[in-house]
């Protein structure tokens, strides 16, 4: 008896921990070390959880053994909706979900939604969970293009001309993975243009949206469309650095009653998963009151801020690279010249990359982006760590040719 993957697989993908893992891990296992800058996990580059997180987390561990609510915890939803009425939204206790991460409740609101055939607008590059888990749902992923020249801000003429009546949503992925990009206001409101004029839902994945550089301030899409049904997702993993107790929330804003029965679906999506990892739930209230940590991280001398600045700064010494400046998130995703790098299959480039120099990145491809000629680092390690990497790339792209 032969049991093969369902065939419901057979055009999901999911490269971040793609195939080139299994080789990180042969050659770890043959004894050598591999630097990955594949996945955002702060916990990996020596960042700390604040230590009321993990204070309140093992206060509450002797009570959190039992299954709660399958929405979540009052207190940490009453937080997550605090937080939202302080961006002048209507925010209530029922409005919020808690997840396995932002991940889980991904998964869940694009299953609720969609019929076989249904379409959802995914920017490209994209994190590419949405795409996975629309075609998984029976969904059709249409990607919209950012474009690079414009600070990867999202391409609305391409996005207007690719809604069709199948249309259901429209994903806004900001501050943005891959590309570091933070949308100005006219950029969020022309999107939001758009979902009101062809009645779409709005899936806003602002996981990233306190991780900021500069000068850059983050719009949250469900406060300036209070008229329109808006899901936000956000969760611990990267502003509070704990990506490994799986915490995230989803909350719903806009005319409810237009979505009903959707509603009436995602709540029995919850209490089908019976609810989120107890303990990381009750990490949330300690989480987002008080300080907030991570701004000391990214303001002008803090540790991600700088590591920011030298990943930029080097990628573009790289002759024939070039990276528009990440304004939020963890991750640069320089473009490697067509006419200087001639790279036909970017998921071999990770691979020479990580067998020559044992630098582990993700490609562009991976990302949805459709051409070869792009790959996503972390800005995570610290600087000396990220400028030795990037100087072995360097070293390896001036001699490598496919
Ligand atoms: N959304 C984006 C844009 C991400 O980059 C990530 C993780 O990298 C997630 C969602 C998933 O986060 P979580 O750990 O909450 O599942």
């Amino acid at each position: 008896m032969e049991f093969r993957q369902s065939s419901k697989l057979s055009e999901v993908c999911y490269e971040i921990r793609g195939p080139v893992i299994e080789h990180a891990n042969a050659l770890e296992e043959a004894g050598h070390s591999v630097l990955r800058l594949n996945t955002g996990n702060p916990a990996l580059f020596g960042f700390e959880a604040p230590e009321e997180i993990l204070q309140d987390m093992i206060r509450m561990l002797p009570q959190a053994h039992g299954y709660t609510d399958s929405r979540g915890i009052l207190s940490a939803r009453r937080a997550v909706a605090q937080r939202y009425q302080t961006l002048g939204l209507e925010v209530d206790v029922d409005d919020v979900f808690l997840g396995n991460g932002v991940s889980e409740l991904v998964s869940m609101a694009v299953q609720a939604l969609l019929e076989d055939g249904d379409e959802i607008l995914i920017p490209a590059p994209d994190f590419p969970l949405w795409t996975a888990v629309t075609t998984l749902s029976g969904g059709k992923a249409v990607h919209y293009l950012c474009d690079e020249r414009s600070d990867w801000y999202p391409d609305l003429d391409d996005m207007a001309a690719k809604i069709t009546d199948r249309t259901k949503a429209v994903v806004i992925i900001n501050p943005n993975n891959p590309t570091g990009a933070v949308y100005p206001k006219e950029v969020v409101e022309g999107i939001l243009d758009l979902a009101r004029r062809h009645g779409l839902m709005v899936l806003a994945d602002e996981i990233y949206d306190q991780i900021l550089y500069d000068d850059a301030v983050h719009h949250s899409a469900a406060a300036l469309a209070p008229d329109l049904v808006v899901l936000t997702f956000c969760g611990l993993s990267k502003t509070y650095r704990v990506a490994g107790f799986r915490s995230g929330w989803l909350v719903v804003t806009g005319p409810k009653q237009h979505a009903k029965d959707y509603l009436e679906g995602l709540t029995m999506l919850a209490s089908m998963r019976l609810c989120a990892n107890a303990p990381a739930q009750y990490a949330i209230q300690a989480a987002l009151g008080g300080r907030q940590s991570i701004r000391d991280l990214t303001a002008p001398g803090g540790r991600l801020r700088e590591q920011r600045d030298t990943a930029w700064e080097k990628l573009n010494e790289i002759p024939g690279v070039s990276c528009v400046k990440p304004k939020g998130a963890l991750y640069a995703f320089p473009r490697l010249d067509p006419k200087v790098h001639k790279i036909h299959d970017d998921e071999k480039f990770v691979l020479d990359l990580l067998l020559r120099e044992k630098i582990q990145v993700v490609q562009g491809t991976g990302f949805n982006w459709p051409s070869p000629d792009h790959f996503r680092i972390l800005t995570l390690p610290h600087a000396e760590d990220l400028e030795a990497a990037i100087g072995r790339i360097g070293r390896f792209l001036s001699g490598y040719r496919q």
